[in-house]
């Protein structure tokens, strides 16, 4: 769509440094051959050489942060070089982040810090493990000149590998140009690449409607299942494809709190961890209000159809966190009393400040007659024991014995998550002190998050030491 993207080049790096790429995904994407000259690769991947075949563009698009419309947003600090297929013959993006100027730039410069750069690097491949959507991360790039924030700073290039980066936002800015035509060739081109059934049916706008709600349902259950808050859910960072992008402020949470916040600029708790379902709510209703005109010619009846779509978000939600939340406690049938359990459970967690991700590999111990971790962090709650009996007869239900219903909860439940004080020290390693050896070991231990290491004790557990409550900055 023309109207929606400005051609523009990157902003050549000074002298690039490539710190870490992802071999994997390079492979993933047919890119292997890239691999066999680095230099010419970090040349591609930090803005000095084009990609061959490639015209990299700029994206527009608007989009409410928090709470309030911006229409003129874009990739201010991002650039598209290209689409390039898959091994599965899937079409993905390739986008670098942090190349400098662009139309959209605003006051911004375009660039973006290392600290930022490495961060999202590191979380979007922990999240991929963790098997949930999101986008990737092939390079992280220090490019050799500052960046001028609050202090200066080393700068950095990330490339990110999306499924595209057609956003809620995208769908507000065709929407506010008043072209109709527009938002229908940005819906069809949406349905056409992500949603390809959904133009099969008698309304492919509606259709479509409900399948991003049902990915974007998706993939808030699967956040909250492992407590990660995104932070910034601003219509601009919620994907069409239902896959996590802009990790910018997120952080995983610790201790179960619902109200938990990291955002140094989310003041009143708009996207905390509790929220996060209600903001997948409040933003579909926004990429509904575009969609009105195409799904039907009577706006009355197009509202109705929308409406019955959005009031299904909660109860699909719901369905996918059940399930997630049941297997992170071992049931693989369903009772009616599940939801019960599991919420007696999240509020005893609550009320014993015990850490989200260690409370679920203690459970699975505790089954198999470890009880020594789950009876610290539950202390000598009565009410947990009293817990524990009505779980363990739910579980008798299941007529699975204890060891595989133990090792199974192993299997969904993370050990080792990007730990806010692990990933602070990593970070602070690789941009103040060029040291990548424990970003590189944090990367590689999250590599296999599910599988206990010897040695590895202090990869699982949360900051002891620091009564500061965690701050997190968005990434600029
Ligand atoms: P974000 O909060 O990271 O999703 O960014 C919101 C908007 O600000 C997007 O349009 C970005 O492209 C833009 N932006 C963020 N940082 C910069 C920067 N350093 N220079 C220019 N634009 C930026
Ligand atoms: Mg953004």
């Amino acid at each position: 769509m023309d109207e929606m993207c400005v051609k523009c080049d990157p902003s050549p790096s000074p002298s690039p440094v490539l710190l870490i790429f992802n071999k994997s995904l390079a492979g993933e994407l047919n890119l292997n051959p890239l691999l066999n000259d680095l230099e010419e690769f970090t040349e591609i991947f930090s803005g000095r050489k084009m990609l061959q075949g490639s015209q990299p563009i700029a994206q527009a698009y608007s989009g409410h942060q928090f709470g309030h419309f911006n229409p003129f947003l874009g990739d201010g600090r991002a650039l598209l070089l290209g689409e390039i297929f898959n091994k599965n013959g899937r079409l993905m993006d390739i986008q670098l982040k942090g190349s400098g100027l662009t139309p959209f730039s605003r006051r911004g410069d375009g660039k973006s810090a290392l600290g930022p750069v490495l961060r999202e690097y590191l979380i979007s491949e922990s999240m991929h493990v963790l098997g949930i959507p999101t986008s990737r991360s092939l390079t992280a790039i220090k490019t050799g000149e500052s960046v001028h924030r609050e202090e200066e700073l080393p700068g950095g290039i990330m490339t990110r590998i999306a499924s595209s980066h057609i956003r809620v936002g995208s769908f507000e800015y065709a929407y506010k140009s008043e072209n109709k035509l527009l938002i229908k060739n940005l819906a069809d081109y949406a349905i056409s690449r992500h949603f390809p059934d959904a133009g099969k049916v008698e309304n492919p706008y509606l259709a479509f409607f409900a399948a991003v709600c049902n990915q974007q349902a998706l993939l808030v259950a699967n956040w909250m299942s492992v407590g990660f808050i995104h932070g910034v859910m601003n219509t601009d960072n919620m994907t069409i494809s239902g896959e996590t992008i802009d990790y910018g402020p997120c952080a995983f949470m610790d201790i179960y709190n619902p109200s938990t916040v990291f955002s140094s600029i989310d003041k009143n708790g708009r996207y905390s961890y509790e929220n996060q379902p209600k903001i997948l709510t409040w933003n579909l209703t926004r990429l509904a209000e575009t969609l009105i005109h195409l799904v039907h010619d009577d706006q009355n009846e197009a509202i109705k159809l929308l409406t019955e779509v959005l009031q299904l978000i909660k109860p699909v939600y719901t369905n996918y966190w059940l399930s997630l939340m049941r297997s992170k406690i071992g049931l693989s049938k369903e009772e009616q009393d599940d939801i019960q359990l599991i919420s007696q459970l999240l509020n005893l967690m609550e009320i014993n400040n015990v850490d989200f991700t260690l409370c679920f590999r203690s459970l699975s111990k505790a089954l198999v007659g470890d009880r020594k971790s789950i009876k610290n962090l539950f202390k000598n709650d009565i009410a947990f024991d009293n817990w524990m009996a009505l779980w363990k007869e739910r579980l008798s239900h299941e007529s699975i014995s204890d060891e595989k219903i133990a090792s199974s909860m192993d299997l969904v439940n993370p050990l080792y998550i990007p730990r806010n004080h692990k990933v602070e020290e990593a970070l602070e390693a690789a941009v103040f002190h060029s040291n990548m050896k424990p970003f590189n070991k944090l990367h590689g231990i999250l590599k296999n998050p599910y599988q206990e290491v010897e040695g590895l004790h202090e990869y699982e557990k949360p900051d002891e030491n620091s009564k500061e409550k965690y701050k997190t900055y968005c990434g600029t």
